[in-house]
This record gives C-alpha cells, sequence and structure tokens, in this order.
C-alpha cells in the first residue's frame, strides 16, 4: 500500500465506454482504457484492508490487495504473476465479470466508490500479454490422461490446471471452435474474440489438444479410455414460453440470435432464410436480466426501428444500497447497461399472453400488465391481472429467460463435473473457479 492517503484524496475513476454514436454501428468493444499512469493510480486507491473483504467476494479468492500495490509501484509483471495465481483467464473476468469483489469493497460500503478491480485485471493482463510476461509453459508429464467435455470457461479451467499439474488433456466440444458461451453468448461488443484465440493459442503450445465439432452425448466410453473425465457442458436448455403462437416465424431463442451473430463476425454465412436479423423491425425482449441486455445491444447494431424489453417481475429498487441483501453481498438492485443506454424501452409486470401473426409471421405480441401480491399461505407471491390486455407491435421477439440446471445421471468414479452443468447458469468467474475446484478432485483422485 504505497500511498495510505490515495482511497481519501483519489476519486473512483472508470475508463467508461465509447460514445454511443459511434459504438452502436459496429460489434466493437464498447468498453474503452485508461492510460497507464491513471491506471496506477486507480491502483493506489486500495487500502490493503486487514480483511480483505473483495478476496471473500471473489469466487476465485483474487488478491486484490497484493496486485493493486504491485500495479501502484508500476511492477506489471509483479502485478501479472499474482494476478493469475489465482484467475487463469484474467482478459475474461477483467471484461464481462460483474465484479463481485468491488461490491463488497470496504471503499464500497463507506463511499460507494469501490476500487476498479475489473479494469485493473484487463489493463493487468494486456500489458503482460504485450510485454512477454505470458509464457508458454513445459509441464512435467506424470503419464496420465484426462478428458475433458465442454470448452467454455469452466472446462478451459479445468483443463489448464490439469496440463500444468503435468496430464495429458483432451478438451472435446460440441462447437466449431472453443470458448463456449464466452464465444457463443456473450456478444463481441461486450468480449473481442480476438481474446479467447489468443488464450487458446497459448494453452495449444503448452499440450493440450482439442477436438472440436464433436457432440459427446455417452461419457462411459471417455471414463474407460481416460483416467478421468470433467464434465463440462453448461446448460445447454433455454426457459421457453408455451403460449399460443410460440411457432410463429420470429420468435427465437436468445442465443439463437447471439450465437448467430458472433458466427458472422467470425466469418460464417449464413442465408436468407437461416438468418436472424433485427435490420428494420420493432424487436420485444422477453426477460429483464443480462442475456436479454445482450440482445438489446445486438438488435441495436443490426439496425432494429425499436427495441423494448419486458419482464414479469417487479422493478428492482434503486442503488447503490440493498436493505434486503447489504453490504458486502452483491446488490440486487437496477441496473442500467451500455446496451440499455443505446437506447430501450424498459418495462416490468408484464405477463406474455400470446404471440399474435399473419401468414405465419410474428407481427405482435399480447401482454397483461400485472401486480404481485403476498401469499397469505407465504409461498410464492400471486399474479394479479391490472387492467387489459394490451398488443406490443413486433416483428421478432428474444427469449431471455434463463436455462434449465441439467440434470446428471449417476457416474463412474472417475467422472466429475464443473461450471455451469452442476451450479446451474451462472457467471465466468464461477465457472473458472468450479473448474480449478474439479481439477483439484482430478488429481486428488489420481494419486490417492
Ligand atoms: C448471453 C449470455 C451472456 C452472459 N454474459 C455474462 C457476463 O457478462 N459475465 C459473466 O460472468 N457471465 C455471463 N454469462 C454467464 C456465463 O457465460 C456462464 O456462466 C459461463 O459461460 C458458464 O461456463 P461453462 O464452461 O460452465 O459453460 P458454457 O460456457 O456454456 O460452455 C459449455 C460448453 O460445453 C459444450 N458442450 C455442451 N454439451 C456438449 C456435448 N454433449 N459434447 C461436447 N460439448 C458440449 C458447449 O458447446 C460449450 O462450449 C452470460 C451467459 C449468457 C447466456
Ligand atoms: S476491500 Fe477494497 S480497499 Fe480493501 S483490500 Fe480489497 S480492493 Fe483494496
Amino acid at each position: 500500500m504505497g500511498n495510505p492517503k490515495a482511497f481519501i484524496e483519489v476519486a473512483r475513476q472508470e475508463a467508461g465506454y465509447r460514445p454511443i454514436h459511434d459504438r452502436i454501428h459496429d460489434f466493437g468493444e464498447v468498453e474503452q482504457t485508461l492510460n497507464s499512469k491513471d491506471r496506477r493510480t486507480q491502483a493506489s486507491r486500495c487500502m490493503d484492508c486487514g480483511v480483505p473483504f473483495c478476496h471473500w467476494a471473489c469466487p476465485l479468492g483474487n488478491k486484490a490487495p497484493e496486485w493493486n500495490d504491485a500495479l501502484y509501484k508500476g511492477d506489471w509483471e509483479l502485478a501479472y504473476k499474482l494476478l493469475s495465481s489465482t484467475n487463469p483467464f484474467p482478459e475474461f473476468t477483467g471484461r464481462i465479470c460483474p465484479a463481485l469483489c468491488e461490491k463488497a469493497c470496504v471503499l464500497n460500503l463507506f463511499s460507494h466508490e469501490p476500487t476498479t478491480n475489473r479494469e485493473n485485471e484487463a489493463a493487468i493482463t494486456e500489458v503482460a500479454f504485450r510485454e512477454g510476461f505470458v509464457t508458454v509453459r513445459n509441464p512435467v508429464r506424470n503419464g496420465k490422461r484426462v478428458a475433458v467435455i465442454g470448452a467454455g470457461p469452466a472446462g478451459l479451467a479445468a483443463a489448464d490446471a490439469l496440463n500444468i499439474k503435468g496430464y495429458n488433456v483432451t478438451v472435446f466440444d460440441k462447437n466449431e471452435a472453443p470458448g463456449g458461451l464466452l464465444r457463443y453468448g456473450i456478444p463481441n461488443f461486450k468480449l473481442n474474440k480476438e481474446l479467447i484465440n489468443r488464450r487458446v493459442g497459448f494453452m495449444k503450445q503448452e499440450g493440450i489438444m482439442f477436438e472440436l465439432g464433436q457432440a459427446i452425448n455417452d461419457v462411459s466410453p471417455l471414463a474407460s479410455e481416460y483416467d478421468a473425465v470433467v464434465i463440462a457442458t453448461g446448460t445447454p436448455v433455454p426457459r421457453d414460453l408455451k403460449v399460443p403462437g410460440r411457432e410463429l416465424k420470429g420468435v427465437h431463442f436468445a442465443l439463437e440470435i447471439l450465437s448467430q451473430q458472433n458466427r458472422v463476425l467470425a466469418g460464417a454465412e449464413f442465408n436468407k432464410e437461416e438468418r436472424i436479423t433485427a435490420k428494420g423491425k420493432d424487436v420485444l425482449v422477453i426477460g429483464g436480466g443480462d442475456t436479454g441486455s445482450d440482445c438489446i445491444g445486438t438488435a441495436h447494431r443490426q439496425g432494429a426501428t425499436s427495441v423494448t424489453q419486458i419482464e414479469i417481475m417487479p422493478r428492482p429498487i434503486d442503488g447503490p444500497e440493498d436493505p434486503n441483501n447489504p453490504w458486502p453481498n452483491y446488490p440486487r438492485t437496477f441496473k442500467t447497461t451500455s446496451s440499455h443506454e443505446e437506447g430501450c424501452t424498459r418495462r416490468w409486470n408484464i405477463n406474455t399472453l400470446e404471440f399474435l401473426g399473419e401468414d405465419g409471421a410474428l407481427t405482435g405480441v399480447k401482454v397483461q400488465e400485472i401486480d404481485w401480491k403476498p401469499n397469505p399461505d407465504g409461498g410464492r407471491p400471486i399474479m394479479v391481472e391490472k387492467g387489459k390486455p394490451e398488443i406490443i407491435k413486433s416483428e421478432l421477439v428474444l427469449l431471455a429467460m434463463g436455462f434449465f440446471k441439467p440434470e446428471h445421471p449417476e457416474y463412474p468414479a472417475n467422472v466429475f463435473i464443473c461450471g455451469d452443468a452442476v451450479n446451474g447458469p451462472s457467471l465466468v468467474v464461477r465457472a473458472l473457479a468450479s473448474g480449478r475446484d474439479a481439477a483439484e478432485k482430478v488429481d486428488k483422485y489420481l494419486n490417492k
């Protein structure tokens, strides 16, 4: 902690987003970066707390006080060494993590101006790649083989940790390229896919093998062939909205448009029939969460005429305090993302009754305003209708209502599960932690 007064003298400074008129026309990352002097000044704000709640909140157990101090002192190499000692891929979390550590930061408690850990993390990692601090490691092989099914963040983290321990690791994925939702869910304007290519390039040089375009539907052959298997297959089944008209052309799951758009940006071609586009359409996003927000940003960039987002639950309370979930927990308060800033009508307490269409194509959605009343039996609140149904004009509906937590059969003892596949839909940082933990379990199992 180089400057003990910095947290008093220096205000939190975020790099902010590119201007809307500039970013709305491309899929480049929206977030900007600070110059290295300002970045180091931001790192100086960390107080090196006796009880670092940032560390407590981070599923990876980040060492924010240590790497913030190294960053403040200009020792970027040490900062990366400390950062990567707990986080295998800080270039991803540095961009798309909701930063549980910042919400738990002690500075958030008393001034609502926590340290800029997430941005600091991204900056440290970019310098590390640029300056050659990220090097190819050559682990000593132990002769044992592990198969990882799923090349999302959980599978990649497990593969990385096992490889470094000396296992021969092969990662299988049904997609044509690795990354899972990092590549085929999260839009490029939040995460540039070259970052995945760069990291996977290092992993390949370090000996990890990738078998892509291979869906593994039966784990048993791999469990016999390999010493251990790690399942990291995520949550492939989205929640549907089975109301009349669901079959109409123009009603899609969020991931259909998000993954297709990311593939198009990677050079894939789709014919007119397959292509899902918001161009010239009134778009309705159903679901008020982050996936819905990603649909909004994508619809804007594709040239939507208008974008509306509806949510069946009530509007969250305004922050930053959340009396129902106080510091150091993550506040469940009203959020405005970069995509919302770009323009969107947002409504809450709206139930969807029916998709309406003409000649098989969507023209609108019948919705109903509702209220939630407490349940006298103490169970789930009761939905009551308010006023009359209304029709929202729309030619494209995107269903962003979450994913089901998968169920798994009983597997042989040498099979381990991690990431969203075991936790249900969650966060990249939790997937990384879970993948790392699965690697530990495999190692213990194979050395018992
Ligand atoms: C649109 C969207 C945006 C998100 N944005 C954020 C964000 O900003 N920040 C954040 O922290 N989290 C975000 N998340 C959540 C985050 O992406 C996930 O929690 C995380 O990717 C889970 O990692 P995973 O490795 O467990 O699964 P996944 O990323 O889903 O990866 C699973 C992999 O398994 C493969 N697979 C599945 N079945 C098989 C099979 N049978 N055989 C072979 N391969 C298979 C899939 O092809 C995939 O590559 C977002 C999620 C979505 C949907
Ligand atoms: S809680 Fe905040 S100020 Fe304290 S050590 Fe962590 S990042 Fe630094």
